[in-house]
């Protein structure tokens, strides 16, 4: 007998993630069905996201619905959240078994341990989340007896490589990353980086904000956070290494020497399903690896004195309590500041270290505690003239 459909909430169904999961239950339809969807400002994107998979539930997060779009939703019979608590609300009213969340930032924290609240499984790209409260969700996770499967390629590859292994095992996990667009440039160069330069990542293509993450390599020392709360393991424990092809999603190195690497294409599509389907493997026509093609997969170590930003993630690691949330909240104000030309590329560091060092740090937090982090580093971030420190010319 076919199991019943996997009913799905997808937060941030209009972003890159999103549209990949929707492209997703579209080829599956068997499998699973929606029940809510939510976008930040596309309105009329996620107006034919509805019409096509007939939720019964949306959000719009980030501006006012027209009386126009609201009718157009009345007329489907969906009951639309909206305002600042749209997510939370959206969570908390629709009956599903997973929530796929998919949006960007800090805004994914507070709906995710809502979800887990209702004993939800998480399927997980936004991990902003584990870096912000990693710990509290994780316990909160095991207390309610729920799964959380990442969406973020190097952590599904080590959820993969960990299928069939006790733990304990682990000697160490072996994040893969790309190094970006700025790998072989010199650091002098940083400050003249244009914002359509580091916007070009070689390998993936994404939203804005984790390009630029990708570009500053603080994407890669968020996913050590990321594996670090996701695995149970030390920071000491997570090493990152430099593969520009994108093949080797990441590795496991288990306490006899032996090694278990994941590898495919770089395509979402291939993580983002196992996510949805798990425990189950589903048939599907996404491109293959082929070896008469892939001429070499090259390794290096990363260069801790370029990408400071990874540094950076590495130090609110070991700091713990609310640091990792400053350093979060920090990051996403200088990148939306880079973004709109506030501040040179080269400054999102420097902005970050100051509201790391600035920060009053307050360990064992709970979530208003990390709320509170979060938006006085925002603050710190928004108010910060780079200029005024010494630090840069
Ligand atoms: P996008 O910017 O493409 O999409 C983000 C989604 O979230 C959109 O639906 C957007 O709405 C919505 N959104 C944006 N800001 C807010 C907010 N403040 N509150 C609520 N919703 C919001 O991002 P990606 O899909 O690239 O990334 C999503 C998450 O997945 C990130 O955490 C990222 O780090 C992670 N990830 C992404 C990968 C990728 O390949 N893209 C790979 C691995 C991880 P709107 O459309 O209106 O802007
Ligand atoms: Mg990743």
């Amino acid at each position: 007998m076919m199991p019943s459909p996997k009913r799905l909430v997808i937060l941030g169904a209009t972003g890159s993630i999103g549209l990949n999961c929707l492209r997703c239950v579209t080829e599956n339809p068997d499998l699973f069905r929606i029940v809510g969807l939510s976008t930040h400002h596309q309105v009329d994107l996620l107006l034919q996201q509805c019409a096509t998979h007939k939720p019964q539930y949306a959000a719009v997060s980030g501006r006012m619905v027209s009386p126009v779009e609201l009718l157009q939703f009345e007329q489907m019979k969906i009951s639309l959240f909206t305002g600042a608590q749209a997510l939370t609300d959206l969570v908390n009213a629709a009956e599903g078994d997973m929530l796929v969340n998919a949006v960007v930032g800090a805004a994914g924290f507070l709906p995710t341990l809502a979800a887990i609240e209702l004993g939800r499984d998480i399927a997980l790209a936004n991990k902003e989340t584990l870096v912000i409260g990693g710990e509290l969700v994780m316990n909160l996770a095991a207390k309610k007896g729920i799964h959380i499967l990442p969406i973020d390629s190097e952590h599904s590859a080590v959820f993969q490589c960990l299928m069939g292994e006790d733990p304990q095992s682990i000697e160490a996990i072996i994040l893969t990353a790309s190094g970006g667009p700025f790998r072989s440039l010199p650091k002098s160069e940083f400050k003249n980086v244009t914002v359509e330069r580091a916007l070009a990542h070689p390998n993936w293509r994404m939203g804005k904000k984790i390009t630029i993450d990708s570009a500053t390599m603080m994407n890669k020392g968020f996913e050590v956070i990321e594996a670090c709360r996701l695995f149970g393991v030390r920071a000491d424990q997570v090493r990152v290494i430099i593969h520009p092809q994108s093949i080797i999603h990441s590795m496991v190195e288990f306490k006899e020497g032996s090694i278990k690497a994941q590898m495919g294409v770089p395509d979402m599509r291939i993580p983002i399903q196992l996510a949805l389907t798990w425990p189950r493997r589903v048939a599907a026509d996404f491109p293959r690896l082929d070896f008469n093609v892939l001429k070499e997969l090259t390794f290096e170590l990363p260069d801790m004195a370029k990408f400071r930003c990874l540094v950076l993630a590495y130090q609110a690691l070991a700091e713990g309590g609310t640091a990792p949330a400053v350093l979060n909240a920090a990051n996403e104000i200088a990148v939306q500041r880079f973004l709109s030309r506030s501040i040179r590329f080269d400054q999102i560091e420097t902005l970050v270290q100051a509201a790391l060092e600035t920060h009053k740090n307050r360990q064992h937090p709970q979530a208003e505690e990390l709320v509170e982090a979060d938006l006085w580093a925002r603050s710190f971030a928004e108010n910060f003239s780079p200029h005024s420190t010494g630090i840069l010319t």
